[in-house]
């Protein structure tokens, strides 16, 4: 029997999650609506929804065949996925290969420097402090994770980041930077939660250096979901090789 959505529980910037008949899933629901710099610009892109649902699935799919735990149970529709219920650690893991985005303006780097080796950093997912970010002592301070636990999803972000960045390289595409969230289900395991897509990673042609994500809404880019639609038919392309 197909799982259907229960009782919402959330409305998120991005994403709607329902409890289902099963205690330990949950259905996420994917919308249009997108939203930048804390939510200060807002706008809806049509069929970004489905778009990120779909990416999101295929690439926690390859993972899982690499040995990562992902929350991905089963897609149910074009926006909505069947996902395992997780006890969210209240934390964005950031990975970063080139300088873009906010490090750019912190730091004063160039945007499309090259870091030496891959920067991990991590931000409190909180709006009304702006997810600022914070180290492992902040984080054993405020008790968001313990010890274990920072050094376990610091290895899965940098396992993922390799796992990506492979990925995409192999279709032409450049993994800039990209935010995880991951979880705890009932027997305390960590397992990637969340989304991976356009929204959550920074994707440039490599050969062009064409932007093939969220900052073509950041900046106005525009063509924002024909540049989503991009990256899922270069992955449609991949895994049907
Ligand atoms: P935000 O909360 O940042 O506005 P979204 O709109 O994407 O983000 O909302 C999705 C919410 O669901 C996030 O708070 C995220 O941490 C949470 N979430 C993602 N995957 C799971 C899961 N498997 N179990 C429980 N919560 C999850
Ligand atoms: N990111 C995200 N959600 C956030 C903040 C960042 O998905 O709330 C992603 C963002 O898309 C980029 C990476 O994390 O791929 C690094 O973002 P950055 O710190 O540069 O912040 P931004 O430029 O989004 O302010």
């Amino acid at each position: 029997m197909t799982p259907t959505k229960q009782a919402p529980l959330y409305e998120g910037k991005a994403k709607k999650v329902y409890a289902t008949k099963d205690s330990q899933s949950y259905i996420v629901s994917y919308k249009d609506d997108a939203t930048a710099f804390n939510g200060l610009k807002k706008d809806t892109i049509k069929k970004k929804g489905e778009l990120n649902n779909r990416i999101t699935n295929l690439l926690m799919q390859m993972l899982h065949k690499h040995a990562i735990p992902t929350h991905f149970i089963q897609e149910l529709s074009p926006t909505d996925s069947l996902v395992k219920k997780l006890t969210m650690f209240p934390l964005e893991v950031i990975v970063r290969n080139f300088a873009a985005g906010s490090i750019t303006k912190r730091l004063g780097i160039k945007e499309g420097e090259k870091f030496e080796r891959p920067i991990l950093e991590f931000c409190y997912k909180n709006d009304a402090l702006g997810d600022p970010m914070i180290n492992t002592d902040h984080i054993l301070a405020l008790k968001l994770a313990q010890a274990e636990e920072i050094d376990a999803i610091s290895s899965y972000a940098l396992q993922i980041n390799t796992l990506l960045s492979d990925y995409f390289a192999s279709m032409g595409i450049l993994l800039v930077d990209f935010k995880l969230e991951f979880g705890k289900d009932e027997e305390g395991k960590i397992i990637l939660g969340d989304e991976i897509s356009p929204d959550t990673c920074r994707f440039w042609d490599a050969q062009t250096k064409q932007k093939l994500d969220k900052d073509r809404f950041r900046e106005d880019l525009g063509d924002v979901s024909e540049a989503y639609e991009i990256v899922l038919q270069k992955i449609l392309a991949k895994e049907s090789k």
